[in-house]
């Protein structure tokens, strides 16, 4: 039964029991990696919810069994959370206290459970935070560039074009900017990175707080040399780019490639040309050349 459910968690050994928890959801965050990063408050109510709402059940289970915690878990994911939603909703209307957690980090963070919180509040449930790790924030910390302001891009899209695409559109955020990127996929987001936003300072922040933690700091061509070599790089990454030079209304490198590749998938070159040279103030006759070149790559950027 699950009330008769022992609310503790193990601590050096030793059994702690939790305070009373009260209904609603809980948005609890969990470690990046090191498992000693848990908060005790994240460790008290992960024991004393009546259920935990996580990603994969398998992950969470881990942390878990380090703490000695035995509560009930619950998958709740991008896949499912349509159809587990109502039911959590249902649990919380019945009083119980329910934690979300996801695999690492903080919940919500390009992780499910907006949708989730959005509907507790709106049925008028309490909602809690539980701060503790998110990498975003664990790489700015460590990046060495500007934390004054910052920009939290979150994973960019896979395709060639479409990455481009939405990397020109950071191009004029006056703030540094923090990009998730897993490791197969690094060498081709650097590349971008550089081509678009140029010689900009950068960091890449692997594996943070794990055993191969490695920050590699260098401008981001130099990144991008340093990570092609096809050689795939392992781990999780967050990747935090310094932000635009102070009075630079220049276009950038690659602004104007990116800004001719969005217009082209809309509209004939005639019209691109003429927008893109509106737009940035510069020559129609260059900005055609560029648009001649560009109709010689393929998805990925390499000439055909
Ligand atoms: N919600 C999580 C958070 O707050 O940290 C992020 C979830 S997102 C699905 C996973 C991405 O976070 C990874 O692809 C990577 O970009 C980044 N990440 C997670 N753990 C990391 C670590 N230990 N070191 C570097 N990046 C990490």
């Amino acid at each position: 039964m699950r009330g008769d459910r022992a609310k503790v968690y193990l601590l050096a050994g030793q059994p702690v029991e939790s305070p009373r928890l009260p209904a609603g959801l809980h948005v609890v965050a969990t470690p990046i990696g090191n498992l000693r990063d848990v908060t005790l408050r994240a460790l008290e109510v992960l024991a004393a919810a009546d259920l935990i709402a996580c990603e994969d059940t398998r992950v969470t289970r881990k942390l878990l069994d380090h703490y000695g915690i035995t509560t009930p878990l619950t998958p709740y994911h991008e896949h499912n959370a349509a159809a587990a939603r109502p039911k959590l909703l249902a649990r919380l209307a019945a009083g119980e206290s329910i934690a979300l957690a996801s695999d690492a980090g903080t919940p919500l963070i390009s992780d499910p459970g907006f949708k989730l919180v959005r509907a507790a509040r709106d049925a008028g449930h309490a909602v809690t935070a539980l701060p503790g790790p998110s990498a975003a924030l664990a790489a700015l910390t460590v990046a060495g560039l500007p934390t004054d302001r910052f920009f939290f891009e979150g994973f960019l899209p896979v395709k060639g074009g479409a990455r481009r695409a939405r990397i020109a559109e950071l191009i004029r955020i006056p703030a540094t900017l923090v990009l998730f990127e897993s490791g197969p996929r690094l060498a081709r987001a650097l590349a971008d990175l550089a081509t678009v936003l140029g010689p900009r300072d950068a960091a890449v922040c692997r594996e943070l707080t794990k055993l191969h933690e490695e920050v590699r700091r260098g401008d981001l061509p130099a990144l991008a040399r340093a990570y092609e070599d096809g050689a795939e790089t392992r781990g999780e990454i967050v990747i935090v780019v310094a932000p635009p030079a102070e009075g630079s209304d220049q276009p950038e490198a690659g602004e104007v490639d990116a800004l001719l590749r969005r217009a082209l998938q809309r509209v004939s070159m005639k019209d691109a040309v003429s927008e893109v040279a509106t737009l940035t103030g510069q020559p129609r006759r260059e900005i055609y050349q560029r648009a001649l070149a560009l109709g010689n790559e393929t998805d990925d950027g390499a000439a055909k």
